[in-house]
């Protein structure tokens, strides 16, 4: 139409017969847009479409067609994009997550698109090959590329200068001279097919059933959800990987989530032990390159397992049919940005979705996890024993009220001892404290001034190695002064409490032979790094390892036989409701390190209160009086899984608007029965990032649909004006 004729499109609908297709575009919105179909151009529900959104273009995901009067004011589509279709399974999930989470659906749909900023001007590795004369000038660096490039083969020219101990200069010299001709490097398939046959694992009698019983589940060609719970160095990787091979054999796709899988380079070579290729990865390392590969792949089809971060749940698999939880337990499964979503209960839900069996893997499950077991709404499947007749590791408690450290040491005289006892067997140690840096706090001994973050109401951790005071929840970065800012008084700075960086100081001095190794996520040289270090601790190379929780993880470390924990009551006297069972998860997998070699393995737990039931739990092994005790508490409290939690925090700028705000929400909550409203409280970390905070949890019985009253709620509460906003975490895992 020209645009001189006069638009009469708003007097006239058009026809009954027009397609309008209901758009959900990836941002914060919550419905979905209409727009017409222009004619040639046929959308259906799922497909990527190029749409415009206010004066701009944008991509969204056609949600449903439908014919009808379209209003003539409604935009058009503008084409349809080049990738791959969304499938109703994963619109469903999108749809269900956003309802669960109340999170807006185009935050959770932008989950499960191709991250637009990739990086497309990646190098690519160049090769090089023989292919003319000799030069006439031949160098003695010439003659040695020369006679290993003898065979004719293609290789990598990094590679080739290290073999040849020559710089790039002499192999583009031999280019120019035409003596070798580059090529591009063959990439490395992004999926390879793995073989459900590659090997073939003999099982222990206890491990046959537990494979049986996965395997039962898996036949039944059905949605079910199995805990595979077993303790540490039982075998449960060996056994889940059946449940793999098995549904390769059936050619369908399998996810494996894992909670660090940046640091699972053991996991992947034993996957390429049982199945002849290492699985595709998927978390935040992996090249926005090969992203794109691997998202195509399992779109079509080809990839047939992955190994990947909870992010990897939202992909576009082509035909899904299990999905394994490894660590079910663990808390980096809940992500606390963004969509507050749970990758383990999600997982279920998707698993339903998918009609693929869900498999949920841990040496010491959740409670909820547990509690759903014994109800029978998930399959129980045991394995009691380590594999290979090796012994749970033996496990006590060093009293610091009656063996304490000497004076600003950490490490009791007894710990001491059996660490040297442990170094003269030639075997490892382990000492486990979850606390990065050198010290939690600086204060002056002169004034009593403590080192506080400017943005946040945190203390500021000493980190040594960087010579810098760090706010662990900002980010923020001073340099530690010589002198009190507040008095000035010179050397009264004093580190009070431990981090790892100062137990390296003292096991230096302790033990100056030994070679100690520190493993925290903040040392310098990346992931890549800890990936070699996790990998020569493994070999044997170090005497003593000091570490974080990342170290408790899933690791295998044959040589160690003494785990130390620094201070087992480190957790237990936070205010969140799942710190007893935290505490017992965390220090079960830490002390789960110990004798999965050759050698028996034992376990120490300093502890200011040895009496502790979370700590006597750990001593007698008795993880069922545990459970039982703690499932008990939590019925009686109606604590989640009994009761359902939800948090909400209110912040803004300024202390006054967050809390005015957080008290005019809870004016209106009204709570039916079942509902209590508790709050508004100044949130435990009352300032992060320079944003005020205040909370209100709301309790209510299992019974009640939270996300029903809540948003009910939310919708006759006044909005929030300004710079305050309010975040829903439904079922919290964090309370700061
Ligand atoms: P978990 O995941 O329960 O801690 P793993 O699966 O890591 O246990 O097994 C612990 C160790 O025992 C690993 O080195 C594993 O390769 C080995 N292992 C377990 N089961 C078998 C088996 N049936 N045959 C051979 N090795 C096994
Ligand atoms: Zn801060």
């Amino acid at each position: 139409m020209s645009s001189d004729s006069p638009n009469l499109d708003s007097l006239f609908p058009d026809a009954a017969g027009a397609v309008i297709a209901d758009v959900l575009i990836p941002l914060a919105l919550d419905i979905a847009y209409s727009y017409k179909v222009p004619p040639g151009l046929t959308v259906q529900p799922g497909d990527v479409v190029h749409v415009p959104l206010a004066a701009r273009e944008t991509i969204g995901v056609v949600w449903e067609t439908r014919t009808g009067a379209a209003a003539s004011n409604l935009k058009a589509v503008i084409a349809k994009a080049d990738a791959p279709p969304l499938g109703s399974k994963l619109r469903e999930f999108v749809d269900w997550v956003a309802r669960y989470t109340l999170a807006p659906r185009g935050l959770v749909l932008r989950m499960t698109l191709r991250s637009p900023e990739i990086e497309r001007n990646e190098r690519i590795a160049m090769g090089v090959r023989l292919v003319g004369a000799p030069p006439a000038r031949l160098t003695p660096a010439r003659q040695r590329v020369l006679a290993i490039l003898g065979d004719g083969l293609l290789r990598a020219k990094r590679d080739l200068c290290d073999e040849a101990g020559v710089s790039a200069a002499v192999i583009d010299g031999l280019i120019d001279e035409g003596t070798l001709l580059p090529e591009p490097m063959p990439q490395a398939p992004v999926a390879p097919v793995p073989d459900p046959d590659f090997t073939k694992t003999i099982f222990s009698e206890a491990q046959s059933k537990a494979v049986d019983e996965l395997l039962t589940s898996l036949r039944q060609e059905q949605s079910s959800t199995t805990l595979l719970e077993g303790v540490t160095g039982s075998g449960k990787t060996e056994v889940y990987f059946e449940a793999v091979a098995e549904t390769l054999r059936k050619g369908r796709q399998s996810l494996i989530l894992m909670p660090e899988i940046a640091l699972t380079g053991q996991f992947l070579d034993r996957f390429e032990k049982r199945f002849g290729v290492r699985p595709a990865e998927w978390h935040s390392g992996v090249s926005g390159r090969r992203r794109e590969k691997i998202f195509s792949a399992l779109a079509s089809g080809e990839a047939k397992v992955i190994a990947g971060a909870r992010s990897a749940l939202f992909l576009p698999y082509a035909d899904l049919g299990l999905i394994i939880v490894d660590e079910e337990h663990e808390t980096a499964y809940k992500q606390e940005d963004g969509v507050h979503y749970h990758a383990r209960d999600m997982a279920v839900v998707r698993g339903r979705l998918e009609n693929a069996p869900v498999i949920l893997a841990s040496a010491t499950p959740s409670i909820e996890s547990r509690v759903n077991a014994k109800a029978g709404r998930y399959t129980h499947v045991k394995l009691p024993e380590r594999h290979g007749g090796r012994a749970m590791p033996e496990i006590a408690t060093i009293d610091l009220r009656a063996d304490p450290p000497s004076k600003g040491r950490f490490l009791s005289p007894r710990l001491i001892g059996e660490i040297r006892e442990t170094i003269a067997r030639g075997e490892q140690t382990l000492l486990y404290l979850n606390r990065r840096g050198y010290a939690p706090l600086t204060l002056c001994r002169h004034c009593g001034h403590r080192f506080q973050c400017p943005n946040c109401t945190t203390w500021l951790v000493e980190h040594r190695f960087r010579r810098a005071l760090m706010c662990h929840h900002c980010g923020h970065v001073e340099r530690r002064p010589e002198t009190c800012p507040s008095c000035s008084a010179e050397e009264s700075l004093a580190a009070c409490g431990p981090g790892v960086e100062r137990l390296q100081e003292e096991v230096a001095e302790q033990f100056p032979e030994a070679r100690a190794l520190v493993l925290s996520s903040d040392m310098p040289g990346g992931i890549e790094r800890l990936r070699r270090e996790i990998e020569a601790v493994a070999t044997g190379e170090f005497n003593i390892v000091i570490g974080t929780q990342l170290v408790a993880k899933g690791h295998h470390f044959p040589y160690l036989s003494l785990v130390g924990v620094v201070d087992a009551d480190l957790g237990l006297t936070s205010g969140d409701p799942r710190a007893a069972e935290r505490t017992f998860q965390m220090l079960g997998q830490v002390t789960g390190r110990a004798g999965r070699g050759h050698t028996a393995g034992r376990a120490l737990l300093q502890s200011y209160d040895p009496d502790h039931p979370v700590i006597r739990a750990l001593v007698s092994g008795d993880a069922e009086r545990f459970y039982r005790e703690e499932t008990a508490q939590r019925e009686a409290a109606s604590m989640p899984p009994f009761g359902r939690l939800a948090a909400l925090i209110i912040s803004a700028n300024e202390r006054q608007p967050a809390e005015s705000h957080a008290r005019a929400l809870a004016r209106t909550a009204e709570p039916p029965p079942g509902v209590m409203v508790l709050g508004p409280a100044e949130a435990p970390i009352a300032v992060i990032r320079g944003r005020h905070r205040f909370r209100i949890l709301v309790k209510t019985d299992r019974s009640v649909p939270i996300q029903t009253y809540l948003r009910e709620w939310i919708a006759r509460a006044p909005k929030p004006t300004g710079n305050i906003r309010v975040s829903i975490d439904i079922d919290p895992q964090s309370f700061y």
